[in-house]
């Protein structure tokens, strides 16, 4: 955006208002608020239209009675417990209700908190690892100066930055074709004394699978039991973590495994709030260091928190709230299962067509992503067919796997509530469409890769 000043549209100008805006200095006399109003919501008209974005989790549409919600409480500060006691009590039915869905093994003493998204959530549970580890071995007298981290190549960004602002070595067990996920394969190689924890995913954002826990926990105990290196597991479930105990209720992931120590999610994804809100549990009162709760004042007393944000809007808590009374557990999975069909339908049409192989096919959180058959074209990629996409509205994005296998290049689709069987539908006939004008092209399109800053 070179310009800078934004002409106002003449129908939107009023008495006393100028012909242009300016964009990067805050101007020296204010105009009249519908004016106002008209230049940024022009501004944002080339955002793209978030219901056909299939690249977010990122909930994009709510019901009305939900919107009316947000509005009476646009204004409520989640930090302002004492001002807005029913706004902190309900965050704390949340809190319980997902303890207890996660099965842990005493829901109402089971430390928890909202966050401001997973990312946050990772953070605190990170250092909650790391605090523990380092308590243990000061107390041993050993050394705790160099602690490492162990989870898979395809972790999301956010446990990079953990590392990276707190100061832990992370260590990546590559994906490969022969381990496309953290499956405790190597971990043997990768665990020592210094390591704080194991992070294993529940709905790995690159392809949707879900790692198995399990099995990463029963390698940990056979290290344990060789090396005697405790390791806990957090399990980043920020995907997962409102799909599985909906969907797939048998499968072990959460507190039943004992070597599980906290669990997050994301309230604006699969909880199917909007943005921001994440959730953070851990097993027990053991699990979290006391050393990390602040206290803030409630009604007359305090009330422990645990937060790297203070103020942050309340809304989503209650919007959180307003979604397990509304659905409840059959409603969850009738949502959740709805998405996975859907998933299950486009994967298998995009899977059926001659250039595509699947990846995943969106049988475990309702995602999937398929990459180009070798050898079926030198004319054309999977970023020339996101491009095509694009120009009808679609967004779905193409991006290289993570590191040791980053020569495959892949599309994901992200199904959320509110994409349904219709827009699927439409979905693949325009994907047929495309791929019909690519094959059709007698020479190669320009090489083009993804865009470094693209992040899952
Ligand atoms: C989205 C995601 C995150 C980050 O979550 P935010 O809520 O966007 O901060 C972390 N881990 C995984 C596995 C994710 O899918």
């Amino acid at each position: 955006m070179s310009q800078e000043r934004i002409h106002v549209n003449p129908l939107h100008r009023r008495a006393g208002s100028g012909l242009f805006v300016d964009k990067h200095r805050i101007p020296d006399r204010g105009m009249d608020p519908l004016t106002a109003y008209h230049v940024v919501s022009d501004e944002t008209m080339l955002d793209g239209n978030a219901r056909l974005n299939l690249a977010t989790f990122v909930t994009t549409w709510m019901d009305e009675e939900a919107q009316r919600l947000y509005a009476e409480a646009v204004d409520k500060n989640m930090i302002d417990k004492d001002e807005y006691p029913q706004t902190a009590a309900i965050e704390t039915y949340c809190q319980r209700m997902i303890a207890e869905l996660w099965h842990a093994p005493d829901a109402a003493a089971a430390p928890a908190t909202s966050t401001i998204g997973s990312s946050e959530a990772c953070m605190l549970a990170g250092i909650a690892l790391k605090r523990r580890w380092q308590e243990k071995r000061r107390a041993a007298g050993q050394d705790a100066s160099r602690p490492n981290l162990v989870m898979s190549s395809a972790v999301q960004v956010c446990w990079e930055k953990f590392c990276n602002y707190f100061e832990v070595e992370a260590r990546y067990v590559p994906v490969s074709a022969e381990h496309p996920a953290l499956d405790g394969a190597l971990l043997e190689q990768y665990v020592d004394e210094n390591t704080i924890g194991v992070v294993a995913i529940l709905g790995v954002t690159y392809t949707g699978a879900y790692e198995p826990v399990a099995e990463i926990a029963a390698v940990l105990d056979a290290i344990a039991a060789e090396h005697g290196h405790d390791v806990p597991i957090h399990v980043d479930a920020a995907s997962g973590g409102m799909v599985a105990p909906f969907l797939d209720p048998d499968l072990e992931w959460d507190f039943r495994v004992a070597r599980v120590a906290s669990v997050n999610t994301s309230g604006h994804k699969y909880g199917l709030v909007y943005p921001g809100l994440g959730w953070v549990v851990w097993r027990d009162a053991e699990a979290l260091p006391e050393s990390m709760v602040f206290r803030v004042s409630y009604l007359g007393g305090d009330m422990p928190t645990l937060a790297l944000n203070f103020s942050r809007p309340g809304a989503q808590v209650l919007l959180q709230f307003y979604l397990f009374l509304r659905l409840g557990r059959d409603g969850y999975a009738e949502v959740q299962g709805t998405s996975r069909a859907v998933a299950r339908y486009l994967a298998d049409g995009i899977g059926g067509m001659e250039p595509f192989a699947l990846i995943s096919d969106g049988s475990t959180i309702p995602v999937f992503a398929w990459r180009l058959v070798d050898g079926h074209t030198a004319n054309w990629t999977l970023y020339d067919l996101s491009d095509r996409l694009r120009m009808r509205g679609w967004l779905v994005p193409a991006y290289p796997l993570p590191d040791d296998m980053a020569e495959i290049t892949v599309q994901r689709i992200v199904i959320r509530n509110g994409v349904t069987m219709d827009l699927a539908e439409a979905l693949l006939a325009t994907i047929r469409e495309e791929v019909a004008y690519l094959d059709a092209l007698t020479s190669p399109l320009p090489d083009r890769t993804a865009s470094p800053a693209f992040r899952h």
